[in-house]
């Protein structure tokens, strides 16, 4: 099956109370290990790749070419969206034109002004090509790519602005963050996000920073209109702990446990049990 736009798998989440999950990639066995699982769980899925992501795999185009051939190769039949997670300007451009079938424009930097300009013209552009479009209002806290955010939270007036300007989903900021979540954190704002859910009719909502959210907050917040939910931190600490087992016992040492292989094998194996949880919990499972 070809890459689709994340138009119509969110539409259907955002109307039948679950959500889908953004899981971003790094290299292949991400990719093989993600795909894999949301086949066998039969659930749509959004593969993200920061820009980051994408330099490091060698560009946009590779991971384009990497992730339609893995799909045809592997027998993926569920939908599949490849996605740039926080584009800028350049970067959305880039990705169009490698082949992407989702972008998002992450203009929450920008005065309300130049955001709704910049997410204008993109959707433009996006809306000839079939490709859906996620915009950002409020700056999700922590750090992505070297971009530190303060964690702030979005104003919901703002947030009718770019939502009316037609884009598929919005990523709001209500006290999420990247990466791990301190122990004092303060949680999801609901009042926020309620109001935000209230103003933008129906609109597809997307959580950032999955990573760590107790279980309660993301039912409620899917409750509350979220349909999309990013996860990357946590494949990436399920990868590292396997993988340090697997040499911590000395695994590495024993016959050919040094092929690549073999080394990568427990890791890529996690990663598909954090992805499986997460599809179980955001309850995507079977509705491919
Ligand atoms: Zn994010």
């Amino acid at each position: 099956m070809a890459l689709v736009s994340a138009k119509d798998m969110l539409n259907k989440a955002a109307a039948g109370g679950y959500a889908v999950g953004q899981f971003n990639i790094n290299n292949l066995e991400w990719t093989k290990a993600i795909l894999q699982t949301a086949q066998e769980q039969n659930s749509p899925v959004i593969l993200g790749v920061s820009e980051g992501a994408g330099k490091y795999m060698c560009g946009f185009k590779t991971v384009a070419a990497m992730v339609k051939a893995m799909v045809e190769s592997l027998g993926i039949t569920v939908p599949v969206a490849l996605h740039l997670d926080h584009g800028s300007y350049e970067g959305a451009k880039a990705c169009i034109e490698a082949g992407f079938s989702s972008i998002m424009f992450d203009g929450s930097h920008y005065p309300i002004d130049e955001n709704i300009a910049k997410t204008t013209e993109l959707k433009g552009i996006c809306d000839q090509l079939g490709l859906s479009l996620e915009a950002e209002v409020g700056a999700i806290g922590g750090e992505e790519d070297g971009v530190i955010g303060s964690g702030e939270v979005a104003d919901p007036a703002e947030c009718k602005m770019i939502s009316d300007l037609g884009v598929t989903m919005l990523a709001a900021g209500i006290g999420n963050i990247h990466g791990k979540y301190p122990a004092n954190w303060k949680g999801l704002n609901f009042e926020v996000l309620s109001q935000i859910h209230d103003v933008t009719n129906g609109k597809p909502l997307v959580l950032h920073g999955g990573t760590g959210i107790p279980a309660d907050m993301i039912k409620r917040a899917i409750s509350l209109g979220v349909a999309k939910i990013n996860v990357n931190t946590e494949c990436q600490l399920a990868f590292q702990e396997a993988t340090r087992k697997y040499i911590e016992e000395g695994k590495d040492l024993q016959g050919k446990g040094f092929d690549p292989r073999k080394l990568l094998a427990p890791g890529t194996q996690a990663i598909k049990d954090c992805v499986k949880e997460k599809m179980e919990l955001f309850g995507s499972i079977g509705k491919a």
